[in-house]
Parts: C-alpha cells; structure tokens; sequence
C-alpha cells in the first residue's frame, strides 16, 4: 500500500506534467471510483479545469483547480497516476488529457482508491478530520507524539498507523521507525518516556525522508508516474526482512504480528515491553 513517501513521489515526478495544464478531456470509467457521485457529473465538473497545484495530505494527492476545488485522490491499496510511454496500463479507472496532450490514467487493480472533488474549504474540513500533523513537516518532533499519545495504552505501533494523530504512516514506514528507534512496537504508547519520543519522532521522519530519496518502495505494485521503480525496499531495516540480521546488531529480525498487522522486529534492539509497573522508579519493582 502506497504510504507518505510513495504518495510524494507521485506528486513530485506528476507534478510537472500536470501544474499549471488544463483538463481537456476526461472519462472515469468506473463509478465505484466517485463513490455515490455520479462519473458523467464528475467529467463535467473537471473538464476544463486547469491545475493550480499538486499538493499532498498524508497519504492524499490533492489537484487544486482553479475555482476553489480540490480533487482528493486517495490510492488506498493499489491505485496508481500514471502516464508511461508504453501507453495504457491494465486496470484503467479513469483517463485524461491534458490541455498540451498529454494522457494520464489512473489505474487501480483492487479497486479500493477513491476520487473526492469538492470545494475547497470541504476539501480541508474532510482532510482535518481524517489527518493529524505531518510527520515530515516544521515542528513535527516528541512533543507531538507525547500530546498524542498521553495516556493511551494501545500500542505504540497502532497509534502511528492512525492516521488522524500522524499523517501518512502505514506498515512498513512504523516498523523502519520503531527499529530505528529501539522501540518494540506493543509498548503502551502513553508509557513511551520523552527520550524515546524524542528518537522515534526522529526516527519516522528519516525513515520517511529516506524512502522519498528512494522515490518510494515497490514491493509488489508501486511505480513511479513514468513507470519507474523505487529502491526503498533495498534499503529497509526490518521490513521483510524476518531471518536476516539485524542492521545494527546483527541478532535475527523475527516476524510477529502487532496491531493486528505482520510485524519486524529486532528482538534485541526491540525488547518487549515488561508488564505494569516498570514506569519510572526501579524502587517499583522491589520484592519482583
Ligand atoms: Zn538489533
């Protein structure tokens, strides 16, 4: 699934092509795409309309038109913006023309990404709602995970992938994090103490920048617009990486399950977390 890295280097390698052009022509083919909206409706609300931007929320493209509008393109599992020379990918959900000619299709093998156009000020209020702060933004550090993870005893890994309290997380990018971190990842986030706040906001934030550097991670379906792979997968710490040693101490990465998604952890670096009562004072656990 795509996460904050791979939705950048869309809109980063998209971006280009698309600011400042107009939408002459356009056909969602599949209605599940627009969800209660009616495509032929959609087509006409975008045709005609030029670019103004293409920003990023979390995990969301955002098409910013001329006329207050944004076009939210969430690619959830495997939706992909894609315009290779070879010509029209397979899965096809919607195709465009651009005003200079240029073909875009937005492909989606499962089917699960969704197109939301709305004015802007929706727009924000439907990303406000979903989305916490961005991770790779100014000011993202361990105040932010202590104001969102104060007295909460669900696990720290359940909690970065919550989208509304840290923006773009997914799988891969909190297990890169929570290794680089020395966290194991069913610590009760409320229980974290400032130094391992501290690192592991530093931690996501290079595991993310580095993923962007790598022009994402293709596992099994991400490409680039231009149909170009990313190379993050060869750089991963942990993440399938279960048998192989860890980068740091070289003990065997092991595979468990955490927040109810596959997990990679570095059992030494990771140690899990003891039960109740370890909190500060090491006069807690006396007689133990
Ligand atoms: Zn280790």
């Amino acid at each position: 699934m795509p996460e904050l890295p791979e939705v950048e280097t869309v809109r980063r390698r998209l971006a280009p092509h698309v600011e400042g052009r107009t939408i002459e022509a356009v056909e969602v083919r599949d209605p599940r795409l627009v969800g209660g909206d009616d495509p032929r409706r959609v087509e006409r609300r975008l045709r005609g309309r030029r670019v103004r931007a293409l920003d990023r929320r979390g995990k969301y493209l955002l098409f910013r038109f001329d006329g207050d509008e944004t076009l939210i393109s969430h690619l959830r599992m495997t939706g992909n913006w894609l315009m290779p020379a070879a010509g029209e990918p397979p899965h096809t959900r919607a195709a465009l023309v651009l005003s200079d000619g240029t073909a875009l299709w937005y492909a989606d093998a499962r089917r699960f990404g969704t197109w939301d156009l709305l004015a802007d000020d929706a727009a924000e209020a439907y990303l406000a709602a979903r989305l916490g702060p961005e991770p790779i933004g100014p000011g993202f550090d361990g105040t932010v995970l202590r104001d969102a993870f104060r007295g909460r005893r669900a696990p720290v890994k359940a909690l970065l992938l919550d989208q509304r309290l840290v923006a773009g997380i997914g799988n891969i990018y909190a297990d890169e994090a929570l290794n680089a971190a020395r966290i194991h990842p069913d610590t009760p986030a409320g229980r974290l103490r400032r130094p391992q706040l501290d690192r592991l906001a530093d931690e996501v934030r290079s595991a993310l920048e580095e993923g962007i550097r790598s022009q994402g991670s293709s596992i099994r379906d991400f490409r680039s617009p231009e149909g170009g792979y990313g190379s993050m997968q060869e750089r991963f710490r942990v993440y399938g990486r279960d048998g192989e040693p860890c980068p740091a101490c070289g003990t065997e990465i092991v595979k468990t399950r955490s927040a109810g998604r596959g997990t990679h952890i570095c059992p030494a670096c990771q140690p899990r977390p003891r039960r109740r009562g370890m909190r500060r004072a090491p006069g807690a656990l006396s007689g133990a």
